[in-house]
């Protein structure tokens, strides 16, 4: 029921003076629409600017400002943001950005965003529209992922914070949800966890929120091919058991930083089944590759684990930020983070209704609605047009790994799984591989990163954007080869 159209128009007038929404709505949504407009020019013509450039001396005095006390108009802040701010982004938009597995972002997410801003919703919990949605994607991924019906799973900021959430959950399940009061000391015995030396650092760093310290996580020796070595894994937990400790944990990697390498997920699922042990999957890069039907065999397991962190803003290519963790039995989720709290208390009916919030599920209490672009973005694209996007990628690392191959400057680092390309240059320290990265970032025409295989600083190429294509690696090619050249390298042949 609406309040009569009298008092309405009394209290918008009154709220004129006090509300902080625009005087003048007319002059307010042509301003927006103006910026609306400049950030659709600003995606549809990427390619025509560089991939990133320095912020400028400029632009960070810009920034250095004392806090204003007065309004200023909000077209003159937009000119800031169009001055100062759009020409200095990540560079993650463009098609020839290969620095770190970094997401595109799409305009639909963009008008999600929108939405979602203004909108304004506390997604923590209560009876609304945003908890729904995000049940919706539970339920999507629990079916994406081969999980069983009851599962359960939230939105956070990454898969950094989806894997200490699942940590956390499988810490609380080992020793009882006693130790939530208690903590770690009471338990007696010292947990243990496994991963593989190529696991992402914020396995480590979940170790050492926890509590349980990362001298605690045991790093399981990879195959040449940056895969976990199920027969290290296991060896490992019987020597922790020998000694009386606590295994509890371990987390396989579907997709490393590094490399894009795979642990093998059914081996691992079986090794944590018959020790009783939390399977975690780390799949912040891979997991979203079940879209494909070209790429789904390749994590054969997955299905088996008992929850998985990924990430939406990578190559499922919503809008930063869009962690999301996925856990197979609802009640241990709840086990781990559900707290009484009279202001939190749930009702039968009327906005306190709903028996489990997303505030019952991980550390966030207010949260916002990272669950539209998500569901925007598959609504509108379609499971096969992103999983197709992603297995793209994948074929555009083929391509620039056989590039590299034909020229006798370049050598593979590593084998290509998914969409990381390693490499390193014959004859050239590592000082010269910092050199070429970092010069062809300042560059503009792309952006590579580097990593360290082996002791050894390498050349790496994440290829996560769904815009980049054949043309932009061929592209690439062009650049890298010229580089040599310029340097005294042989020409490409
Ligand atoms: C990116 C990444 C993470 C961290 O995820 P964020 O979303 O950046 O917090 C964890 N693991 C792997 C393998 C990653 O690639």
């Amino acid at each position: 029921m609406a309040r009569s159209t009298e008092l309405q128009r009394a209290a918008a007038k009154d709220a004129a003076g006090t509300s902080l929404d625009p005087s003048n709505w007319d002059r307010f949504r042509e301003t927006a629409h103006g910026m609306l407009d400049d950030m659709i020019a600003h995606i549809e013509t990427i390619r025509q600017r560089p991939v990133w450039q320095r912020p400028t001396d400029e632009m960070r005095a810009r920034f250095a400002r004392r806090l204003p006390n007065e309004p200023r108009e909000l077209g003159d802040v937009l000119d800031d943001v169009r001055t100062h701010i759009m020409p200095f982004a990540t560079g993650n938009l463009h098609p020839s950005f290969m620095g770190w597995v970094h997401g595109a972002g799409t305009p639909i997410g963009m008008v999600a965003e929108i939405v979602a801003g203004g909108l304004n919703m506390n997604c923590g919990g209560r009876d609304h529209a945003g908890l729904v949605v995000e049940q919706q994607i539970v339920r999507w991924m629990s079916e994406a992922l081969g999980y069983p019906g009851g599962a359960s799973g939230l939105f956070l900021t990454g898969s950094s914070m989806a894997n200490f959430v699942a940590l956390t959950i499988a810490r609380t399940e080992a020793l009882g949800p006693s130790v939530r009061e208690t903590g770690l000391r009471d338990c007696g015995r010292q947990l243990v966890a496994y991963t593989s030396t190529e696991a992402h650092s914020c396995i480590a760093q979940a170790m050492q929120l926890s509590g349980i310290g990362s001298a605690n996580l045991r790093t399981i020796a990879v195959d040449d091919a940056g895969r976990m070595l199920p027969g290290a894994l296991r060896a490992a937990i019987e020597q922790d058991r020998a000694e009386g400790l606590l295994p509890f944990l371990v987390v396989g990697t579907a997709g490393t930083v590094n490399t894009g390498a795979i642990d093998p997920l059914a081996d691992i699922a079986e090794i944590a089944s018959r020790e009783k042990l939390w399977f975690h999957v780390d799949g912040a890069i891979g997991a979203l590759a079940v879209l494909s039907d070209s790429l789904r065999g390749l994590f054969k397991g997955i299905e088996e684990s008992a929850s998985v962190a990924l990430d939406f803003h990578k190559g499922g290519q919503v809008p930063y930020d869009a962690g999301f963790l996925l856990v197979r039995d609802g009640d241990a989720h709840k086990r781990a983070f559900a707290q009484p709290a009279a202001y939190l208390q749930r009702a039968n009916r009327g906005l306190a209704a709903g028996e489990t919030w997303p505030c019952d599920l991980g550390p966030d209490l207010s949260r916002g609605f990272r669950a539209l672009k998500t569901w925007m973005t598959i609504e509108a694209l379609g499971t096969d047009r992103i999983g197709g996007s992603i297995a793209h990628t994948c074929m555009l690392a083929r391509h620039l790994a056989e590039a590299l191959q034909r020229h006798p400057a370049f050598e593979l680092k590593a084998p290509v799984a998914l969409n990381i390309v390693c490499f390193g240059i014959r004859g050239a320290d590592s000082e010269f591989v910092r050199n070429l990265v970092l010069d062809l970032q300042e560059s503009g025409l792309a952006a590579p990163s580097w990593t360290t295989i082996n002791g050894e600083l390498v050349v790496r190429c994440a290829i996560v954007n769904h815009r980049t294509t054949v043309t932009d690696i061929d592209g690439f090619m062009d650049t890298l080869n010229r580089y040599l050249a310029d340097r005294g390298f042989p020409p490409a042949p």
